[in-house]
């Protein structure tokens, strides 16, 4: 059995990858046993040199191969914003609400056609000090003003995903993971880990 760090702070993300990462026969620390290692700095500008950033921050912290994801959404009216920016969009410290706020106040009146958006994500995976993988997903949708749905975490409740008829909180995790640009990120990570794993064993 070999231990893994999950590196990240984010109850949506741990919760998440958790569901989808269990059943590998590998034990997933968080970071809530690293109580004195502070937060990564993401001074990045793009999701994977953030995601990089984190994985070999974390793993030479705590010394076990570390697990990052760097995450957000792309709005196309607002010319890719809030992107790196999401967690932290509407200021410090991150307030989900306050973030979904000025989300629909920076989309006004703007019609439905032109709400294009997408979550993106990119994961990197770090051991020995130096990052092994990195993979990524996107999903599509459309951002609404009126809030829908009680799961998932962050913009989930304002973006509408047409091929569902429904926000991403609405979905069951399961379906959310099944389509989400975390759980294509994933799905990818665990298939390198497995072979990586596999080889170290060799
Ligand atoms: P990070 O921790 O810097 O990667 O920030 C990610 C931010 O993007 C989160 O705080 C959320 O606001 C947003 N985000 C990322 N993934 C999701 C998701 O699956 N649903 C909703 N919001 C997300």
């Amino acid at each position: 059995m070999i231990d893994l760090l999950l590196a990240t702070h984010s109850a949506g993300k741990i919760r998440e990858i958790r569901e989808m990462a269990e059943g590998r026969g590998w034990r997933w620390r968080g970071l809530d046993e690293y109580p004195d290692v502070p937060e990564a700095v993401e001074d990045g500008r793009t999701f994977a040199e953030n995601a990089m950033k984190k994985a070999l921050y974390y793993f030479a912290a705590a010394g076990l191969p570390a697990l990052a994801d760097d995450s957000g959404l792309e709005v196309d009216f607002l010319h890719g914003a809030p992107g790196v920016d999401s967690a932290y969009y509407a200021g410090h410290p991150r307030d989900d609400a306050a973030n979904n706020r000025k989300l629909v106040a920076s989309l006004g009146y703007v019609p439905p056609e032109s709400r294009t958006a997408r979550f993106r994500c990119v994961m990197a995976f770090a051991a020995a000090g130096e990052i092994l993988f990195q993979t990524e997903g996107s999903v599509e949708g459309r951002i609404v003003d009126d809030p829908r749905g009680g799961n998932g975490f962050g913009y989930d409740p304002h973006f509408f995903v047409p091929r569902f008829g429904r926000t991403m909180a609405e979905l069951e995790p399961s379906a959310k993971n099944a389509i989400s640009h975390r759980g294509q990120a994933l799905r990818k990570m665990l298939e390198h880990i497995a072979a990586w794993e596999a080889r170290r064993n060799r």
